[in-house]
């Protein structure tokens, strides 16, 4: 079967109690713009040789991590590297910084439309809940995503926490629900492989932004798409 991201909505309208999961990470949200933020404040604070790189990295060409930046454009001093990446990682999992993230292009209009639609909205990120969370839902409402009682954010409980486990517990509690899940957003595939095995009536829609390094091969019945403005 396969499905577009504009017939979703046809789906909602025909089940009784419809859900949609939504991953936030690079998948509703940019991160590329809080690491950019990052990269320039390690230029003026601690690193001025990297000054040279901010200028030639911007939001909208930023891999997840930092130092993979970095790498790519040469710079190749790994002690200096993981001295960045302490400082990036101190910054980057963090409420304050987590407010420089930007929509991508129609997420938000998307998701509200869905809500309007009658949609529980589940938001589902590995993001910690004690480190993140209030910049999360501020960061959220300030985008104009739907926060009320139709939505629930679920966020790792604990930054240590493993990614597996945290994930198990998320299929469960989305089960647990008591509403039909018509559709899982997602940027990683090893994720929306992960949602397909266990959602196997949801359709599960992988956006192409970026991914983790060596990504796992995407399922077949996993829907790749572009853009949340190709509707
Ligand atoms: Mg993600």
């Amino acid at each position: 079967m396969t499905m577009t991201i504009a017939q979703v909505f046809d789906v909602v309208r025909a089940v009784k109690r419809p859900l949609c999961v939504f991953d936030i990470d690079s998948t509703l949200m940019n991160t590329g713009s809080r690491s950019h933020r990052i990269l320039r404040e390690a230029a003026q604070e601690a690193f001025p040789e990297l000054a040279p790189f901010a200028d030639k990295l911007c939001s909208c060409n930023m891999a997840y991590h930092l130092t993979d930046d970095l790498r790519r454009l040469g710079f190749d001093n790994e002690k200096e590297l993981a001295a960045v990446d302490r400082f990036w990682a101190t910054r980057f999992f963090t409420d304050a910084y987590v407010l420089h993230d930007l929509p991508y292009p129609g997420a938000v209009d998307y998701v509200r439309d869905l809500h309007r639609e009658g949609v529980f909205i589940y938001y589902l990120s590995g993001r910690d809940e004690p480190n993140m969370g209030r910049g999360t839902r501020e960061s959220l409402v300030k985008h104009g995503f739907p926060l009320d009682d139709r939505t629930t954010m679920h966020l790792k409980p604990d930054f240590a926490m493993n990614d597996l486990r945290f994930k198990r517990d998320a299929f469960a509690d989305i089960q647990a629900m008591g509403y039909t899940t018509v559709a899982i957003f997602e940027n990683e595939p090893a994720n929306a492989n992960a949602f397909k095995e266990h959602f196997p009536d949801a359709a599960v829609f992988l956006i192409r932004t970026i991914t983790s390094n060596n990504p796992a091969p995407l399922r077949t019945d996993v829907l790749p798409f572009d853009s949340f403005e190709d509707r």
